[in-house]
């Protein structure tokens, strides 16, 4: 037996003369994200189609609830394009439904091939008033029905009862690469999301400064991008050992100004990074006012070394809203485990909240980092985090 899910998409129609680019886009992401498994991705006329063998549909919703540019889908059934067919199966969906415990149900009709001889609203009163004779359990209530059946005249008829929400966005890769700059943290993980969310294909750097921080923390940061990765469509991880760049800081740098300094170092080596990726975008999860490196006054000077974009999607956000957001992704039992970044660990008692630009900058200028931070990235380690198709 075949399964057929018909899969709705939202801001990707709209796109004018570039709707093409993000269908192809998506339906490549279809493709990955369930490779190794059958899978047909067919797309027409603003729908998309997926069909699987039965055994692989719960993999199948798990996966499409990931895949972003998807606003909704919905197991679904072809029938022929007569009203007897249709009749025969809304009837088998309706008793389904009920014996799940639906007591009201609503039939909502879509025509868009005219030459059908029903028009919507005919379609929903002969179905509706063939529901309700074969199903008595049902009754119909057309404001909050508990069940509705939902008939589409395409090309074919496809019927569906309930829908399921997918994530919404647009395709990852189709807005280019950026840089996750990937702490152990609850925020990064889930400024990440939000990027690939916008269609932003991501590769990732944690900054390890072993042994200050410990292998636990380094495979913390791993087990993060595992998590990401079916929503990221894969993840290359770049750990990069960051103890001397670090320790010369700790050393030479004004106490004070260890962290924001620190951080220009981060960002430093995520622009090369991003030279070497062809990416064109920064992302990290700082939000105003956060902690001391995340004032306006420090945003500034960090994001001065860098001339690529540096987006900040959390900016706004108080963390209550973050960490709702990271429970939902399932990153946030893995951010709350209890193994230090480097940044808690060298962090200064009184670290400045309103570094002078042209000072700090003047400071990091003078620790003469570049050589350090080129060997750095250079001996950087990949780890790669595939999407795992498993059946459960
Ligand atoms: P997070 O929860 O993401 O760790 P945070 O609230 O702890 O964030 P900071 O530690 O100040 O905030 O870090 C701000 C941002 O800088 C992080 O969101 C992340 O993007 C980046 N960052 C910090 N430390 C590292 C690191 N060791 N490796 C990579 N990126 C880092
Ligand atoms: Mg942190």
């Amino acid at each position: 037996m075949k399964t057929l899910f018909l899969i709705k998409i939202g801001e990707i129609s709209l796109k004018g003369g570039n709707r093409s680019f993000f269908e192809k886009k998506l339906k490549e992401n279809i493709k990955n994200r369930f490779r190794g498994i059958p899978v047909t991705v067919k797309n027409r006329r603003g729908r998309f189609y997926v069909e699987t063998e039965e055994q692989f549909a719960p993999l199948v919703q798990e996966g499409l609830s990931q895949v972003f540019g998807i606003v909704s889908f919905a197991r679904s059934f072809e029938v022929e394009k007569n009203m007897e067919s249709i009749r025969k199966v809304s009837c088998r969906l309706a008793g389904e439904a009920a014996r799940q415990g639906a007591g009201t149900f609503k039939v909502e009709a879509r025509r868009s091939d005219k030459n059908f001889p029903f028009n919507s609203m005919e379609i929903c009163r002969e179905i509706g008033h063939d529901v309700l004779e074969a199903i008595p359990a049902l009754s119909v209530d057309v404001h909050k029905p508990e069940w509705q059946l939902n008939i589409e005249i395409r090309d074919r008829v496809y019927l569906y009862g309930r829908q399921i929400k997918g994530p919404g966005g647009l395709p990852v890769s189709s807005a280019g690469r950026g840089i996750l700059l990937l702490s152990g943290g609850i925020d990064s993980p889930v400024a990440g999301y939000l990027m690939a969310k916008r269609g932003l294909k991501l590769d990732a750097v944690y900054f390890h400064t072993y042994p200050y921080t410990s292998d636990e923390a380094k495979q913390k940061v791993i087990d993060l991008s595992r998590i990401l990765a079916p929503y990221l469509a894969g993840l290359n991880l770049f750990i990069v050992p960051f103890t001397e760049p670090q320790l010369a800081i700790k050393k030479k740098g004004p106490e004070a100004e260890v962290t924001i300094l620190m951080r220009i170092a981060m960002m430093r080596i995520a622009q090369a990074l991003a030279h070497q990726r062809n990416a064109g975008a920064i992302v990290t999860g700082e939000a105003l006012s956060q902690v001391a490196s995340q004032t306006t006054e420090s945003i500034r000077v960090t994001g001065s070394f860098t001339d690529l974009p540096v987006f900040r999607p959390l900016i706004g956000m108080d963390k209550e809203e973050i960490i709702a957001i990271a429970r939902k992704i399932g990153t946030f039992e893995t951010s709350i485990l209890p193994h230090d970044d480097c940044c808690t660990l060298f962090a200064p008692k009184r670290p400045v909240t309103r570094p002078k630009y042209e000072a700090t900058r003047e400071h990091y200028k003078e620790l003469c980092l570049d050589e350090m931070l080129e060997k750095a990235l250079n001996d950087a380690e990949r780890v790669y985090s595939r999407v795992e198709n498993l059946e459960k």
